[in-house]
């Protein structure tokens, strides 16, 4: 079979599974798990992979799986990606009445359009007419939302990275893979570049006294509010670049209102385009909440995480992505990088290591994230965005790979991935202001 014969085949099986796909994508919306912990949604995913004979690797970054369709033939690894959680948003119609989550990311189309390529992918004679092979892959965790429970995982040692693709990565589950595809929930065909983010937790140690004596006390908000004064400050030396964004939240500021705060949280989120702007971000960050720290003569303590890297989408993938769709979609308007999104997602950490697209498909109504988002035309988030997928892979891997065997060329100018591991935590860190820490007696 040609590459035409090839996406032709792969359409109609999925066509002919068409209820199980659709029932697939309503299953998966109507039990939505968060991150790290997608357990039924996993399993349920990985069960299907196995009803096509595959023999799925279980548990990777705690929920995480892989599956490979192996052509046989030597060609470069191409890594499906399928993402399984969902939001925390109590306030949609829709959410799970005990958990407060819901699918309202999409990320329900997402592991169903995994599960509807591999369908496809598996039809008869496919993977005998290409060479090279597809990694599927169930990722964990792309919103970070409950961070009680992330922080606990780390504890115990199950996760070092927050995000659920910089942990696949970490955890070695790409060590061979040559170029990674996903496509996003949405309500339009495009494909955009995206910030990385670095997130900080600060905790500012103070001394509390009777709020109507507060010479006796040392009061932690005062610290806050300078140090959130002196970052709002900050932006002169970041404001060339419209897309940084630098934006937090008290998440702790005292127990009660006669009382001096010996002791404030803050959760700050930094958001900028490259790893050299994070970086700089960070250090502009801990100078002026350090700095508000000496001045109030409090302590101030930063750790200082790895969000996900900036995206950066492959321009031949981009080239494929349109051609996929002009085919499945006759004229479909589709843009490429015409909006460049201050959002993040850790598709950029797959970004960081080897050729990576991240598309969108449309079929979603409402605003991603918010009580109105809903599943509007379940032949486009489940279906179309299946049948997307997989004549992704096919252009790669069709005949003996040749698209696939350029596109992975890319991957030398990517990073190595001990080389991206070490730049990424080279962001992390934790800091005490002053090193011996807040002094009690004073
Ligand atoms: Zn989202
Ligand atoms: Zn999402």
């Amino acid at each position: 079979m040609n590459l035409q014969e090839l996406k032709l085949q792969v359409c109609r099986e999925i066509d002919r599974h068409r209820e199980e796909v659709l029932d697939f994508g309503t299953e998966i919306w109507d039990h939505p798990e968060l991150g790290y912990r997608e357990v039924r949604t996993a399993g349920r995913a990985a069960e299907k992979l196995e009803e096509l004979g595959l023999t799925v690797k279980r548990g990777l970054a705690v929920t995480g799986f892989r599956a490979d369709m192996d052509t046989g033939r030597e060609g470069p690894v191409v890594a499906l990606l399928g993402e399984m959680d969902a939001l925390l948003l109590p306030t949609h119609p829709a959410a799970d009445p005990v958990t407060g989550a819901i699918h309202a990311c999409g990320h329900n189309c997402h592991i169903t359009s995994l599960v509807g390529a591999a369908i496809g992918l598996s039809a008869a004679g496919v993977l005998d007419s290409c060479s090279g092979k597809i990694a599927l892959v169930g990722v964990p965790a792309e919103e970070t939302l409950d961070p009680a429970f992330v922080k606990q995982l780390r504890a115990e040692g199950k996760i070092r990275f927050d995000c659920g693709k910089p942990e696949l990565i970490r955890c070695g589950v790409f060590d061979d893979v040559d170029i990674a595809l996903m496509n996003h929930a949405g309500g339009d065909f495009s494909v955009n570049d995206f910030n990385g983010y670095l997130r900080k937790e600060i905790t500012f140690h103070g001394k509390s006294s009777h709020a109507a004596l507060p010479q006796e006390g040392i009061n932690a908000i005062s610290a806050a509010n300078l140090a959130q004064h002196a970052l709002a400050l900050t932006k002169d030396r970041w404001t060339a670049d419209p897309y940084v964004r630098v934006h937090g939240l008290l998440s702790h500021a005292g127990d009660a209102v006669n009382v001096v705060p010996d002791r404030v949280e803050l959760s700050y989120m930094l958001r900028g385009g490259s790893p050299q702007m994070l970086a700089m971000l960070s250090r502009l960050f801990d100078r002026a909440f350090n700095g508000a720290a000496y001045a109030l003569e409090t302590s101030c303590e930063i750790e200082t995480r790895h969000g996900s890297s900036p995206l950066k989408n492959s321009d031949a993938l981009c080239e494929l992505y349109r051609r996929c769709v002009s085919e499945l979609l006759p004229g479909a308007r589709i843009s490429i990088k015409t909006n460049y999104q201050p959002g993040c997602t850790d598709m950029g950490d797959m970004s960081m290591i080897v050729p990576s697209l991240h598309g969108y498909f449309p079929g979603c109504e409402g605003p991603c994230h918010s009580p109105e988002f809903r599943i509007g035309n379940p032949e486009q988030t489940y279906l179309l965005s299946s049948k997307l997928l997989a004549c992704m892979a096919l252009e790669l891997l069709a005949g003996d790979a040749e698209t696939g065997r350029r596109i992975a060329m890319e991957k030398k100018e990517k990073l190595p991935i001990p080389e991206y591991l070490k730049q990424i935590s080279a962001l992390e860190s934790h800091t005490l202001f002053p090193p011996e820490g807040f002094p009690e007696k004073r």
